[in-house]
């Protein structure tokens, strides 16, 4: 196929409408939301633990047990948001100061700041081609500082999660899954978010499922939900609504409650959370089978998966044979009306890779000192430098990526097989 055809270079584009917006949950707020959050509003109990409503509503109790139960874990508990997640669970796991975190060059900036929050190191390990943890470079970042492990399903990809668990248990580690883009998803039959002793899942208004802001926190241990319920609510270690404290002993918590409309927004969602699934990942699936013959013949590739059917079916990936090409190949895409955009470009500030995170390249905190990087627990050697993970920013900057939603029909899929079709035969 001759360039000219390309919508690049004034051609034809291949759909003539913009491409599916993403935000699977968002989009999908209908009258079920807006009847819960009234029921709420009308009971005028906002709050989790006591209120107006006799007997209380108990939206988020609610969502808790129906998360819980949905996932196959023992306790959810639900929080302000991703962040808040993460920050609880590795307070619960007992991250602190002097400890190193391990966590993958691309993921969102707050699985690392949530590490330093808790005065813990993030230290940093390259990506695969599946685009999340690569097994072999976290056994080679571990030392005697190493406490944790946090994989994350990095655009609704499972991890390899028999070697990251096997890894920690060989070393001693704790596990907590960064699971805030993959609810839903699962790695050999088990959900996301139940490998890890302790795991954080976001409800952020771009995320699977959302509140606007929101997030949960999943463990089978009573003791780490224990640590954790009292650090979220860090006023509350009195309060027996969560059953007998029996010989757990309070530390300093901080205020990460769930309010009670948030809670039923999440528990509507979540109702939604499987239809959302099925359509992506139909999408995806379609797509993917009608392109596997134009890679093979122009030698490019969809990244590969630890588990495809696991996969949450948020976007597609294809990996290009090098940065220039991906670059071209993701604009001409987009020309044809199938946005697709490039997943690392070193001028284009980007807090999903590493080598973008100016707060923690350069150990930027919110205190005069410095800490944890100063910290006088610390006895490891980590120094952080832009081109600590090649290997990751060469998959990246080759990496192709193209959003999908529940909004993606087979006609739409249709469009995007012959986009990419089109594409790849003009510049491949
Ligand atoms: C969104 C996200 C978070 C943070 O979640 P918030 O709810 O925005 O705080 C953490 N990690 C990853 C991988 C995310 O995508």
């Amino acid at each position: 196929m001759s360039k000219d055809k390309l919508a690049l270079y004034g051609g034809q584009p291949a759909r003539p409408t913009a491409w599916p917006n993403t935000y699977p949950g968002a989009l999908s707020i209908g009258a079920e939301e807006e009847q819960a959050v009234l029921e709420v509003i009308r009971s005028q109990n906002l709050f989790r633990y006591y209120g107006a409503a006799t007997p209380s509503l108990n939206k988020v109790k609610s969502f808790e047990q129906a998360f819980a139960a949905y996932a196959g874990a023992k306790h959810a508990l639900g929080v302000t948001s991703g962040t808040a997640a993460l920050m609880t669970a590795l307070a619960a796991a007992g991250i602190g100061p002097g400890d190193e975190v391990i966590i993958p060059a691309y993921t969102w900036i707050a699985t690392a700041t949530a590490v330093v929050w808790n005065m813990g190191i993030p230290v940093i390990a390259e990506v695969d081609e599946t685009l999340t943890l690569d097994p072999d470079d976290v056994e080679r970042k571990i030392t005697p500082q190493t406490k944790a492990i946090m994989p994350v399903h990095m655009r609704g990809a499972p991890c390899n999660m028999e070697r990251l668990m096997a890894i920690a248990k060989k070393h001693g580690l704790m596990v907590i899954e960064d699971t805030a883009q993959a609810n839903g998803g699962y790695f050999r039959g088990q959900h996301l978010g139940t490998f890890g002793h302790i795991n954080a899942f976001s409800l952020q208004y771009s995320k699977m499922i959302t509140t606007g802001e929101g997030g949960a926190v999943l463990t089978n241990s009573h003791e780490l939900y224990r640590r954790a319920q009292a650090y979220h609510d860090g006023g509350g270690i009195w309060r027996k609504t969560e059953g007998d404290l029996g010989d757990f002993l309070p530390f300093t918590g901080v205020n990460f409650r769930m309010t009670e409309i948030t809670g039923a927004l999440a528990g509507i969602q979540l109702g939604r959370l499987e239809g959302l699934l099925a359509r992506q990942r139909a999408a995806k699936a379609r797509i993917t089978a009608g392109t596997a013959a134009i890679c093979q013949a122009k030698g490019f590739a969809a990244r590969p998966s630890n588990d495809a059917a696991g996969d949450v079916g948020v976007c597609l990936v294809y990996l290009l044979p090098d940065a220039d090409a991906a670059q071209l190949f993701a604009k001409a895409l987009s020309a044809e009306n199938i946005s697709a955009h490039t997943l690392f470009t070193p001028a284009v500030e980007d807090w999903h890779v590493y080598y973008h995170w100016g707060p923690i390249m350069e150990k930027r905190t919110a205190n005069r000192l410095g800490c944890p990087w100063t910290c006088p627990y610390y006895e490891g050697q980590y120094a952080y430098r832009p081109d600590a993970c090649p290997r990751s920013l060469e998959l990246l900057g080759r990496a192709v990526h193209v959003d999908l939603s529940p909004m993606v029909t087979d006609a739409d899929a249709d469009t995007a097989i012959a986009g990419i079709t089109k594409v790849a035969e003009a510049l491949l």
